[in-house]
């Protein structure tokens, strides 16, 4: 029996569903002894299959799986999978616990690192056109919820390479603003765009050193890479702190661990930045809490009536790769009739008229029409539409907290004029 064949006799027998299989397979054993999955005997590793115990080749200090290991897989090996493919152990697991348990065939083998994100943007239209059942999709939530048990076996949280500044970071800085005095003068420090670039810069030198390690894209991530990592290694950057202008700005061109600021200017900044931070995201976080218990009081009695207001206004919609996830299920008016359309995907580029609410003709309550299909088929279900925009307030403001330091980005003002 080679590995694949033993990971899919693990599929087959359900024992992939048992944390301890995990925990066997994944992490170092090495006492003499009887496992629930695995026996070692004389520093030699079994496999336990059904009755049998069958000698493997592995070392006693290493585990006997490894995710990122390549295996084959043949067409069918598992009920979701559609053709032959090179795949590793990790998204084979991922799949036969995400995908095949809860869905079975119903939705396709994923051969890339996918988060349950991917399939959850899924699920909708899938129990909508009645592919899936509801108790399919619990079952999709209980295996996601199950894997959360990995972060323990399978992590990335600590490498060398995520806990040390590039090598050379110093010197390079060093040369970096030797050369920045140079071409614009002392006073560029002065300047909040060649701060931003020149911390930039020193982001690009941090990134060739980081990007290689298996942490990259994982622990070292957004926030990570673009605020934490530059404050404590190259630069704390430039902060703008509790000044209501905009214009009173602070570079502080000094990294953490290279110590507190001497000069009383930078040291401020620093402390305000963690003190604004600190305030946005309590001040803030409440705000967010009121505004959504505000709109469920204001909303809570508003229901789709069955029917059609009949109303000729719409809302107008210019459509866009970006927004057409917002837009689904609605009415379209075109030439004064309404259509149905599942999406706007068509009118890309253009302007359409949608009916909405706001121009429904019915007194105290909503035609279904107007408030699309998604309501018609949850009726009291406004309220929950209305109060998901609280969400937005708070999570702009807790994404403050991290996101407080100052970036450069290029933008391209033709992209936005319609
Ligand atoms: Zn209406």
């Amino acid at each position: 029996m080679n590995k694949v064949e033993y990971l899919l006799y693990a599929y087959k027998k359900e024992i992939y569903l048992d944390n301890i299989w995990y925990l066997e397979m994944f992490s170092i054993h090495t006492e003499n002894k009887e496992y629930k999955y695995i026996v070692i005997k004389d520093n030699i590793k079994y496999l336990k299959v059904d009755e049998h115990l069958l000698e493997t080749t592995t070392l006693n200090d290493k585990p006997i799986l490894n995710i990122t290991d390549t295996i084959k897989l043949k067409k069918f090996d598992i009920p979701c999978l559609k053709e032959d493919v090179y795949t590793s152990i990790g998204i084979f697991i991922a799949n036969i616990l995400i995908v095949a348990y809860p869905f079975n065939n119903k939705v396709d083998y994923i051969n890339n690192i996918f988060t349950p994100k991917v399939l959850e943007s899924k699920i909708p239209n899938l129990l909508k056109n009645g592919i899936i059942t509801v108790e399919e999709k619990d079952k999709f939530v209980n295996a996601v919820s199950f894997s959360l048990n990995f972060n323990k076996l399978f992590s990335y949280s600590f490498t060398k390479v995520s806990a040390t500044p590039a090598p050379g970071m110093g010197k390079y800085k060093k040369e970096l603003k030797a050369k920045y005095d140079k071409e614009f003068g002392k006073d560029w420090i002065e300047d909040e765009i060649k701060a931003l670039q020149f911390v930039n810069e020193l982001k690009a030198y941090d990134n060739k050193y980081i990007n290689k390690d298996p942490s990259y894209g994982k622990i070292l991530s957004g926030k990570i890479v673009n605020n934490s990592r530059p404050r404590m290694y190259m630069s704390f950057g430039v902060e703008s702190g509790f000044d209501a202008t905009g214009k009173d700005s602070t570079f502080v061109i000094e990294s953490l661990s290279e110590g507190y600021p001497k000069d009383k200017r930078k040291l401020r900044a620093i402390m305000n930045s963690a003190r604004k931070g600190s305030y946005d995201r309590g001040a803030e976080t409440q705000q967010g809490g009121s505004l959504v218990k505000e709109m469920q009081r204001a909303s809570n009695t508003l229901v789709i009536k069955d029917g059609d207001c009949e109303t000729k206004e719409g809302l107008p919609i210019y459509v866009t790769e970006k927004n057409l996830k917002v837009y689904k299920n609605v009415y379209v008016i075109e030439k004064g009739v309404s259509f149905f359309k599942e999406d706007l995907k068509e009118y890309i580029g253009s302007t359409v008229k949608i009916r909405s609410t706001q121009y429904c003709k019915y007194v105290d309550s909503f035609c279904t029409i107007c408030g699309g299909k998604d309501l018609e088929e949850y009726k009291n279900g406004i309220s929950l539409l209305i109060i998901a925009s609280g969400g937005v307030v708070l999570n702009i403001s807790m994404s403050k907290l991290h996101k407080a330091a100052k970036q450069l980005v290029n933008f391209d003002i033709t992209k936005y004029i319609r």
